[in-house]
């Protein structure tokens, strides 16, 4: 919990800091809010990161000074593990063997750190890492505001998803005020693609479909487009929300070879629709209006297996909400 993290911050002095592999903006914009704000403690820290810093990050402060690691070598007095389900999602071997802080904002996550604080309430890790910012008693400098601003934009979807809280807006305002700015931000992060993207995504519209009901909408990319787009990791970055623009779509699956035989998946709902309960299905996980999961076989079968589950989710969703009224989130 947040009491044994700034008291271990308080007693330890030299720090790793990680985020799962393919990072998005919330792990690394929370991986180098933190990094700022342990080094304006005073502390040792450097932020490590299995494979590239994804191009819409690389503008923040700190970006230049993230090392690909895939094998921990050093020994640190703590390694902080930002909003990954389990120990092997950051990919770097040897993580295991040290005293792991597990930061999360996922519901889902299994307790694998030996030290863990999980708010599932937090819109991003991003809001938490504020939150340790002011339990410390440190100061939110320009960077640390900078950085936690995007994890903050990228994770709610610019404030518009269901996890989007007054406790978010009230951060972002802060943030503002501490020197984040919004419109170099939101360009850095959503203007600043290479034209591959757009290659891609001609590609990956193309096979958006419905099922019968017409509210569930499928995408599919295939290697194949990914290379004749000259695409690169990052491209298709919120392409599965693409389908939710339309009124009677209430969510979207969207799935993508990875390998032979193996994809992964990524699911969107709209309202009360719990989609993570879908993914956990199928073993994997995330939010109720955003999760994802991977699949090992043939591509048909699996996603007529994930379609009929969404749909299942669906029904029983209506079936409560006529029963009980809603809950009124809303994430469109
Ligand atoms: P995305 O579709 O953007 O990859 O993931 C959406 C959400 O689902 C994220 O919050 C992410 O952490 C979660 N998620 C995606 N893939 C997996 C997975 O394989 N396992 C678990 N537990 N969560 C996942
Ligand atoms: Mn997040």
């Amino acid at each position: 919990m947040l009491s044994q993290v700034v008291e271990l911050i308080e007693n330890k002095r030299e720090f790793a800091i990680t985020t799962h592999i393919k990072p998005d903006g919330d792990g690394v914009g929370s991986s180098l809010g933190l990094y700022w704000l342990l080094i304006s403690l005073g502390k040792q820290a450097e932020v490590i990161v299995h494979g590239e810093v994804p191009s819409a990050y690389r503008s923040l402060p700190g970006a230049d000074k993230i090392r690909d690691v895939r094998t921990i070598t050093s020994t640190y007095d703590a390694v902080f593990v930002i909003e990954c389900s389990d120990i092997h999602r950051p990919g770097i071997a040897g993580l295991e063997t040290q005293f792991t802080v597990n930061i999360d904002h996922h519901s889902t996550s299994d307790h694998f750190g030996t030290v863990n604080w999980i708010d599932s309430t937090a819109s991003a890790v991003g809001e938490m890492i504020y939150n340790l910012c002011k339990a410390i008693g440190g100061r939110i400098t320009r960077e640390i505001a900078e950085c936690v601003y995007l994890a903050l934009v990228t994770d709610t979807g610019s404030f518009h998803f269901s996890n989007t809280s007054d406790r978010t807006l009230k951060v972002a305002s802060e943030l503002i005020k501490a020197g984040a700015k919004p419109a170099k931000i939101g360009e850095a992060v959503y203007a600043n693609y290479p034209w591959s993207r757009i290659e891609l995504m001609r590609r990956v519209l193309d096979t958006v479909r419905r099922d019968t009901t017409g509210r569930i909408a499928t995408m599919r990319q295939t290697i194949e487009m990914k290379d004749s787009a000259e695409a690169v990791d990052g491209d298709n970055n919120g392409f599965v929300n693409i389908p939710l623009a339309a009124k009677e779509v209430l969510a979207a699956v969207y799935m993508r070879e990875v390998g032979k035989g193996e994809y992964r998946v990524s699911l969107r709902s709209k309202g009360d629709i719990n989609i993570a309960r879908v993914a956990e299905r199928f073993g994997g996980g995330g939010h109720k209006n955003a999760a994802g999961l991977r699949i090992v076989g043939n591509w048909d079968e699996k996603e007529l297996e994930i379609v009929e589950a969404v749909r299942l989710a669906i029904e029983s969703t209506e079936a409560d909400v006529s029963a009980n009224g809603s809950n009124g989130q809303i994430r469109e």
